[in-house]
């Protein structure tokens, strides 16, 4: 490969591995889809020999030339079938950095031009029309129109103490579209100072990321957060567990940014949100990005439990063991196929809870299962905590 992205934690910690095959065991690309060369194990010993062809010592003094992009295809096919949900570096009992590795991956094989050619749409989406889907960002706030009775300002302020920031899913997806309406609706109903950026929102770069584009975000990063300051804004909330990742690990940390989920935690605890009774049984699906990435287990699962009349039954695999519903790591893009099947077991798992519905804090897990519930009729709710929480608005 062309380059090296490994940092040397990285380079040393892949000697670590003893092949127990834990990764493997946990990973939803094998287990959708039998085949192990999709796991950690087999990508590391992979990219082992891949560094010492490249690096080795017979290498060198054989002054042996860059591995042709064409003889790593085969291997690229195989790192971008994986929802880098995380799962593996959990569970690694030697604490190796897997998901980091599978992102440097990534940038590796994108620079040595073996990669999936759809990578070439996100780099062209992004830079065009700054949005994933290659859509008018000028229309980044249209959902607004379709709510019930929307301000004349379109939730869209000069100045506001919170910036709701939507991200690209929620913003353009009809499926989606409901989380910024819920939120906007709850915001409203606790006298929330908010606007969103409108246009001026550009996507957070995290695409760019599981893309292996990483060097790419700068100038998003820039803009983005010169809009926000325009605001005055003090508070950033996302819905999205990806733009919240993204925003704590690759943004200054000039304003508080906090998910949205804790956002409506601590409005609960302030009683500013007053809530009514519900009949139901549900139970929550930790977003990777949110759970293992962020590390916010508590306040979903406390917001959920503080509706009264509501029971929260949990999923066999919670919290840190989790596991992902297909749609992450742009999986979805390279291979619907397995991204179907990996929300086909997340669904199975949920229906043997015996929930009526299942709560989640991310607008791409929403899609994901939601398609799957759809296409295949199962009697099954998927909702956001937004909307299950102004599903429980005293007024509503
Ligand atoms: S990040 Fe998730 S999908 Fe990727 S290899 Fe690890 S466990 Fe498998
Ligand atoms: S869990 Fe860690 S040590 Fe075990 S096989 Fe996977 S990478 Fe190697």
């Amino acid at each position: 490969m062309s380059d090296r992205k490994y940092s040397i934690r990285d380079i040393l910690s892949m000697d670590a591995c003893t092949h127990c095959g834990l990764c493997a065991e946990v990973c939803p690309a094998v287990l959708a889809s039998k085949d192990g060369k999709l796991s950690g194990v087999y990508r590391l010993d992979e990219l082992r020999k891949v560094n010492r062809r490249r690096d080795g010592i017979w290498a060198r003094l054989l002054r042996r030339k860059a591995i042709p992009p064409e003889s790593l295809l085969p291997f690229s096919d195989t790192v971008f079938k994986c929802t880098l949900c995380g799962n593996c570096q959990e569970i690694c009992p030697v604490g190796i950095h897997l998901k980091e590795i599978w992102l440097s991956l990534r940038e590796d094989l994108v620079d040595s031009s073996a990669y999936p050619k759809k990578i070439d749409m996100i780099r062209e989406n992004l830079a065009g029309s700054h949005n994933v889907f290659d859509e008018d960002n000028e229309e980044r706030a249209e959902w607004v129109e379709d709510m019930d009775d929307p301000p004349d300002h379109g939730f869209i302020k000069d100045k506001a103490e919170v910036v709701y920031f939507t991200g690209c899913v929620a913003a353009y997806f009809p499926m989606a579209q409901q989380i910024p309406k819920a939120l906007a609706q709850i915001f409203q109903a606790a006298d929330v100072d908010f606007t969103l950026l409108g246009e001026e929102e550009w996507c957070c770069g995290f695409p760019l990321l599981g893309a292996g584009l990483k060097g790419e975000a700068q100038k998003i990063i820039d803009h983005n957060i010169e809009a926000i300051r325009r605001k005055g804004a003090k508070t950033i909330v996302f819905a999205c567990p990806s733009c919240y990742q993204m925003w704590m690990e690759h943004y200054p940390h000039e304003f508080e940014m906090i998910h949205a989920s804790q956002y409506l935690h601590r409005l609960i605890k302030e009683n500013k949100i007053p809530l009514k009774e519900r009949n139901i049984t549900v139970t929550y699906h930790d977003p990777c990005d949110l759970g293992r990435g962020a590390r916010v287990f508590d306040e979903p699962r406390e917001v959920i439990r503080s509706i009264p009349g509501v029971t929260l039954v949990e999923l066999e695999h919670n919290r840190e063991n989790a596991r992902c519903c297909g749609g992450g790591g742009n999986l979805e893009m390279f291979d619907a196929a397995l991204s179907g099947e990996i929300a086909r077991q997340k669904i199975e798992a949920v229906l043997n809870t015996g929930a009526d519905a299942v709560i989640t804090a991310c607008q791409q897990c929403v899609r994901t299962m939601n398609t799957y519930v759809r296409r295949n009729k199962v009697p099954l709710k998927v909702l956001d905590i937004t909307e299950f929480v102004k599903e429980s608005l005293a007024d509503s």
